[in-house]
Formats: structure tokens, sequence, C-alpha cells
């Protein structure tokens, strides 16, 4: 038993006085209603980064933080400019390697996608040696170094998505089916650039990377963002890619060797690289287009700790203007994520209502570009405001469903932290029961602004009602989240219907976290990072 449990009890020993009854009961489905409405509006474009829909939402969330009253986070301003750039990376139609068995020319986009990450205008590879590192990974607690012998400098990297648990179903390695962060992409390319590599290829199997080709091969030619950083100037990894799995088989059959004998040695500790005996050479060029956009954030001054913050964070990023669906092409984003704001800004309200300051400051971040690569909350946890001395807790909102009440309270990749106990007994006092990510193989966690936090090895938590709608019972719910992911997420009906959709989960779900926040600010201790959790090392 995770010995901060007594202590977590005692913080609910305290029952709700009056203060905090009212707190919790000006969260109301109405205002939040309003928030909605306004920030999923046509007017705001589909609230995409660079846009007039940018300006409109940032002088939105402005103007509601300032109503709450809340400080401007940034030296007298809610305003953080975030620097980023967008970069294109032009690839030839075929991709040529040179293996044994002769020349393999393979498609771009259809069999093999790839990008470079670094602002140099052109990248001339020339026969650089592919090896396949296993699952890319290096993991001191899991006893795991697919890297272990290998130099990979001037070398590709051809690594397998996901980790070693999800292909054996074996719970004893790593986490088992639930991924790691060690299985996403973007841990295999900051690996990859940790250790030097020239480039790294991921092979795409659908179910270990949670999405289809389709989402994983369409960035050859197409503007990616990163943050603007000089570690671009001099990137050491220039190569990312993705290939499909039918094209990986040809690559390494021409190698004279099989694919899936290589993937059943690679699940095994102690696997060997392999040396492919095929290089790649290859000219691209890269054009860049800098550009920045806003995070916003108030918050409320503490009056015992006021250097301690507990933030709660809500992206106002969604994806702007696309492919017209049935005639409209505007993708207001209301579930994902004009639905997280209002969760936050009634949460802020609460603290304003109680009557008395919190111990600890509270700070309400909306942070931008969460859709393309968390870079607007990367960039705040990098770069926090003066006053912050110490990030205590972190608690994040996205993609809502507007079903009513529900009697769950789903931890999206539990384990993290002790905030899990802290939220069994948060849940009770609702009657709610908590439960874990029932796909916790897809790695949602590592898919929202909890992420950087995390990284950081601030405890954070992403939770809400989520599989049991209290009404409908779980088979139904289920029924209607297949239909959200298939008809509504990140489609432009994303819309709120006030006469259709029901708020009243999300009120749950903001009393909840309001609740949780504020015990925290006056808790004589801090929330812990788990042994278990591949970023407790990063923790204090
Ligand atoms: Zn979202």
């Amino acid at each position: 038993m995770n010995r901060a449990i007594p202590f977590l009890a005692l913080l609910f020993f305290s029952c709700q006085d009056g203060n905090i009854k009212r707190a919790i009961n000006s969260i109301t489905s109405q205002e939040m209603g309003q928030d909605i409405m306004a920030l999923s509006s046509d007017s705001l474009l589909g609230r995409a980064p660079f846009t007039v829909g940018e300006e409109r939402t940032v002088a939105y969330l402005q103007k509601r933080m300032a109503e709450l009253k809340l400080t401007p986070a940034f030296e007298g301003s809610y305003i953080q400019s975030v620097p980023m750039v967008s970069i294109t990376t032009m690839v030839p139609n075929t991709v040529d390697f040179t293996t044994p068995k002769g020349a393999l020319k393979l498609k771009t986009d259809e069999e093999i996608c790839l990008w470079s990450p670094t602002i140099k205008p052109n990248i001339k590879i020339s026969s650089a040696d592919l090896v396949f590192a296993g699952f890319g990974i290096d993991a001191p607690e899991y006893e795991w170094n697919d890297f272990a012998g290998l130099n990979v400098s001037g070398k590709i990297i051809v690594v397998l998505v996901n980790d070693p648990g999800f292909y054996t179903h074996d719970s004893l390695l790593f986490t088992g089916n639930a991924m790691t962060y060690y299985g996403r992409w973007r841990y295999k390319f900051e690996e990859a650039e940790r250790k030097g590599a020239l480039g790294c290829l991921i092979v795409h199997e659908d179910a270990a990377a949670g999405y289809p080709w389709a989402v994983a091969g369409s960035k050859s030619n197409t503007p990616i963002l990163y943050m603007d950083s000089p570690e671009l100037n001099n990137s050491r990894c220039v190569l990312n890619g993705w290939i499909t799995l039918d094209a990986v088989r040809k690559l390494m059959g021409k190698c004279g060797y099989s694919y899936d004998s290589l993937k059943q040695l690679a699940v095994n500790r102690g696997f060997k690289p392999v040396g492919l005996k095929a290089c790649l050479s290859l000219t691209m060029e890269n054009r860049q287009t800098k550009s920045a956009s806003k995070n916003v954030a108030g918050y409320i001054a503490g009056s015992k700790n006021p250097d301690e913050f507990i933030v709660y964070t809500a992206h106002w990023d969604h994806l702007g203007i696309g492919k017209a669906v049935d005639g409209d092409s505007i993708y207001n984003g209301a579930s994902d994520n004009a639905a997280g704001i209002a969760w936050m800004l009634s949460i802020a309200k609460a603290f304003q209502n109680s009557g008395e300051r919190p111990e600890r400051s509270v700070l309400f971040l909306s942070p931008t570009a969460e859709e393309s690569g968390l870079f607007g909350s990367t960039y705040f946890v990098q770069h926090p405001p003066q006053e912050v001395g110490r990030m205590v807790a972190c608690f994040n909102y996205d993609v809502a469903l507007f079903l009513g009440k529900f009697s769950d309270v789903t931890i999206t990749g539990p384990g993290h932290s002790n905030l899990d106990s802290l939220l069994r007994l948060a849940a009770k006092s609702q009657n709610r029961y908590v439960i874990s990510d029932p796909n916790p193989e897809i790695g949602m966690i590592y898919r929202s602004d909890q992420l950087p936090f995390l990284k950081a090895g601030i405890p954070s938590m992403f939770a809400k009602g989520c599989i049991h709608q209290t009404e409908l019972g779980k088979e139904k719910t289920q029924e209607l989240i297949n239909k959200y992911w298939l008809n509504t997420y990140h489609k432009p009906s994303d819309e709120f219907d006030p006469t259709r959709d029901n708020l009243d989960g999300l009120v749950e779900d903001a009393r909840l976290f309001y609740d949780m926040g504020n015990r925290l600010t006056s808790w004589n201790q801090y929330p812990k990072m788990s042994r278990t959790s591949e970023f407790y090392n990063r923790s204090r």
C-alpha cells in the first residue's frame, strides 16, 4: 500500500464547510454552456493557431479570466508567446534503398513517409547504413536497452512501435498490454536523437500504433509544427519517418532477413541490434515559416505558499477550417476542447467563490497547439511564470462527453502518482467509482497536455466520467461513445446544441476536480510520483 494513503485519508476527514459547498455549487451547467457555446461558435473558425480564429479565441479567454479576477500569469499579461516553426520537407516520389539483392524503390506516402526535423534547408544523406534496433528503447528501470553495444552515429535505425509488453501480452514485461511512454512514436524519435542516430524509421502496424497508416503516413510534403528552438539548428537526427509493414517486409527480405523473425527476437531481453546491410541515399529540401501562437493563463495567488502552484489545463486550439463534411467545413471542437475550457473556468470561479484565498496558488492555463504536438504545454513547463517555485500537481481535461452524469471516474493512464488515491477518496463524495482506462494500449495518457508535466516529474492527472453514464448503463454508454469517435471526434459535427446535449457530467467532473485541487492547496505534503512511473526519476 502507498504510505501516503493514511495522510490522504486525513485530508478528507475535514468535511466540506459552508464556504466549500458554496464554491462547489457555483459550478453550473448554465454558465459552462455559455462558454462552450461562445468558444465553439462558427465565428471562432475552429480555433486554429495562427489564424483570426486564434485572435478571437485568445480575446475571449482574456476577457473571461479578467471577469474571474485572475492575476495575469506572465508579467502583467495573460498571454505567453510560444515560438514555433512550421517545416515542410519536400521528399522525392520514390525513396531508394541499396540492398544485397539490388535496389529497392519505395513509394513516398504509400509505403514510406519521411520528414526532417531540422531547419537546415538542404538535407543530403549518402549511403547511410540501416540497423534494426528492436523497439529503440533504453529503459534502465526495466533493465532494457536496445542500443547495447551499438554506435548509431551516421546510421538510420529501424524500430518497432509500442513496447515489448504489447506484443507479448506478458504483464511482467513493461506494463503488459498497457502502453508506456517508451511505446510512443515521439519517444522513439527523441531517443534516436539522444543516441545520436542520423535517422529513425518506425514500422507501422495498425494495432500497435493505435491508428491507421493514413494518420501516420501523411507527413511528407506537408507542414509540420515544431517548437522553435536552437536544437533545430544542429539536430543530429535529420530523418524521421514511418514505413508500412508490407514495405519493411520487402526491405528486410532483400537483406536476407524475415521481419517477423527479427520481431520475435526483439521482444526478448538481451536482444542485440541487427545490421541490415542495406543503405539509403536521399536528398530532401526543407522549407520553413516561423510563427508564434499564444498560451493564456491566470492565477490566484496563495495566501501561505504563493510560490507553490496547483495547475489546471485545458487546451484552446482545435483544427480550424478543413475538408467539408455534409457542407460544413468548420471544425468547431465543442467537446474537444471548448468543454475543457468551460471545466477549467468554472473551477476558477469556484475558487473565487469560496470566500477565502487558497494557501497554495492555483493557476489556470489554456495552452495552444495541443492538437499539433502539445507545444503550448511543453513550452509552459519549460518557461513557467517567474512566480512559480514549484508545480505541485497538474489536472488536465480534454474531450468531454455531453451525455449527462457518469457513475465512473476513469483515470487515463493510472499509476503515475498518488493522485490516484486522492481521486478515489474524492470520488466517494459524489458516489462515483474510480477505474482505469479500459484501453491503455493506445496510450491516451501520452496524447494530451498532462504529458509535458509528467515528463517534468510533476504528478499529473487526466480523469473524467467516461464509460458508465448512470442512467444508460455501461453497454448503451459504450455504444454512444463508439458513435462519438466515429461521427463527431475531430469532425465538423463536434458542435454544441443546448437542446440536445447534457452537461451534468461535465459539472460533476468540474466539482470533483475543484474539490481535489482545493484540498491540495492546504495539504502539508506534496503529491508524489510512483516508483513504477517511467517519469519517476524526473521527480523530486
Ligand atoms: Zn483535445
